[in-house]
C-alpha cells in the first residue's frame, strides 16, 4: 500500500503529464479486464464494500442507471461501445463517488442521499464518466504502477496490489487525488456532456458546480464533516470559472434542476 501511496503522490504532485489517451500504452482491452478486476475485488470485500443488492432495489438502480445511460448517448463520450459502462451503489455512509478504469463506477449511498437534484447527480457522474472515458485512471495508474505491474493486475494475477489500488480508487481516508489538469478537464466533459444530451430531460450543463458549492458551504460550517468527495476533488475559484467558461462557449442554455425527482428517488433508498 505504501508502495501506491508514494507512487501516486509523486505521479499527482510532480509531473503536469499529458490527459492524452495515447499518453497510456494500455489497451482498451486490458482497460475492460482492469475495470472487472476491480468490480470482482469490491464485491468480494462487503464489510469495506457493502454492495446494495440489486435485488429488492430495482427501482433505485434503474433511476440511477438511467441517467448514465443518458449522458453515454452524448456525442463526446469516446468509448460508450467499447467498455462495459455499470453503476454500483456501496450501501454505506460515505460521501464519495469514483470511477475504475474501463467503465465501472461506483456512487456511495452517503453521497446519493447528500446530493439535491438529479442535475446534480447527473453533473457529478459525468465527471466521473469523462474520468474513466478520458482514460484518467489508467493514465495515472500506468505512471505509477508502471505497465507491467499494471497488466499484472489486470490479468488477476496480483491480487494484493489490486486490493490496494482499489483502496486508492475508494480514496479510503487517504490523500490521493487526479492532478488538477485531469479534475479540469473532467469537469470540462461534465459540462459538455450534459449540454449535448437533449432527450427527455435537459440538464443545468454547470450542476456539478451546484454540487461543490453546497458541499462548501456544509464543509465550511461543520469543519470536521467527512466531505470524501471535497477532499479528493478541492474547491477553488478556478474550477468554478473554468465550467462557466466552457458553458459560456458552448452557449448552452439552462437547463433544469430536476429536484423533486430527486427527493422521491432518495426515498427508494435504505
Ligand atoms: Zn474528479
Amino acid at each position: 500500500m505504501k508502495k501506491i501511496l508514494v507512487l501516486f503522490s509523486i505521479v499527482c504532485s510532480g509531473f503536469a503529464f499529458s490527459c492524452k489517451e495515447n499518453a497510456t500504452v494500455f489497451t482498451l482491452a486490458q482497460e475492460k479486464d482492469l475495470g472487472l478486476q476491480v468490480k470482482t475485488e469490491i464485491e468480494s470485500t462487503p464489510a469495506e464494500y457493502p454492495i446494495l443488492p440489486r435485488v429488492g432495489n430495482e427501482k433505485a438502480y434503474q433511476y440511477v442507471e438511467n441517467i448514465m445511460y443518458s449522458i453515454l448517448e452524448s456525442k463526446d463520450v469516446n468509448h460508450k461501445k467499447d467498455f462495459d459502462w455499470e453503476l454500483t451503489i456501496i450501501n454505506k455512509n460515505v460521501l464519495n463517488a469514483f470511477a475504475s478504469p474501463g467503465g465501472k463506477l461506483f456512487f456511495y449511498t452517503g453521497f446519493l442521499k447528500y446530493a439535491e437534484s438529479e442535475a446534480e447527480l447527473a453533473g457529478v457522474m459525468a465527471h466521473e464518466i469523462a474520468h474513466s472515458d478520458r482514460r484518467h485512471s489508467t493514465n495515472t495508474m500506468t505512471k505509477s504502477l508502471g505497465i507491467s505491474v499494471l497488466i499484472q493486475i489486470a490479468l488477476g494475477k496480483d491480487p494484493g496490489t489490486l486490493g490496494s489500488l482499489v483502496g486508492a480508487l475508494a480514496q479510503n481516508g487517504m490523500d490521493l487525488r487526479f492532478s488538477r489538469k485531469h479534475e479540469y478537464e473532467a469537469d470540462e466533459y461534465s459540462v459538455r456532456y450534459l449540454n449535448s444530451i437533449r432527450g427527455t430531460k435537459t440538464y443545468d450543463p454547470t450542476a456539478i458546480m451546484d454540487f461543490f458549492d453546497h458541499m462548501k458551504r456544509d464543509s465550511l460550517s461543520t469543519p470536521n464533516g467527512n466531505f470524501e468527495f471535497l477532499r479528493t476533488h478541492p474547491y477553488d475559484d478556478n474550477r468554478k470559472e473554468n465550467v462557466n467558461k466552457v458553458w459560456q462557449k458552448l452557449g448552452s442554455p439552462a437547463g433544469q434542476k430536476y429536484t423533486a425527482e430527486y427527493t422521491a428517488f432518495k426515498q427508494l433508498l435504505p
